[in-house]
């Protein structure tokens, strides 16, 4: 599927807001293309000539009802600092993924986030857990797997399973305060 910033739906359209289904696994051939398709677009999207010959808008990660499929699929890459500070590139496809646990402490960005499907700016803490721990089938190593994920990590897997529930960013804006700042929160 060609993917660009053309094709991915936009929250002026409903179809933003469907729910997402579970995906039969074994994958059909058609899933995994798709779920490949989505990982080009995220990895392609972060190489600045790449991204401006296709019409990428950058991205750390995309789900699949952003391309029109309500499917529970999302693609990731995250670069980040693990426990010891040295660097990482933590990078999933992900097949019907669910949040097991989720921290009592909160985080957020400090820029607030963006989406692909969202052209306004929405300034505001999106107040998240600090840390998860999520279950799925991960194509990228074949199997299923957990994820510890902290920090960063843990937003960007947040923001990209709220798509499978048809929510975005900035529903989680408060109106009234759109900076407030939870006690105890890690602040990224
Ligand atoms: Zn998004």
């Amino acid at each position: 599927m060609l993917i660009n910033n053309d094709t991915i739906i936009k929250d002026t359209d409903p179809l933003i807001r469907q729910k997402s289904e579970d995906v039969p696994l074994p994958l059909s051939s058609e899933d995994e293309q798709l779920l490949r398709d989505m990982m080009k677009y995220v990895v392609d999207s972060t190489d600045p000539e790449i991204a401006e010959r296709e019409n990428l808008r950058p991205a750390v990660g995309i789900s699949a009802i952003q391309v029109g499929v309500p499917k529970k699929m999302t693609a990731v890459v995250v670069d980040d600092k693990d426990k010891d500070g040295n660097d990482v590139r933590y990078q999933f496809m992900l097949v019907n993924p669910r949040i097991v646990s989720s921290s009592v402490q909160p985080a957020y960005l400090e820029g607030g986030e963006g989406c692909l499907s969202v052209v306004n700016e929405h300034e505001g803490h999106v107040i998240r857990s600090a840390r998860i721990k999520v279950r799925a089938f991960d194509l990228c190593a074949n199997q299923n797997i957990e994820i510890r994920a902290r920090g960063y990590l843990a937003i960007v897997l947040q923001h990209e399973l709220d798509h499978f529930k048809g929510i975005l960013f900035y529903d989680h804006i408060d109106p009234e305060d759109p900076l407030k700042s939870p006690e105890n929160a890690l602040v990224l």
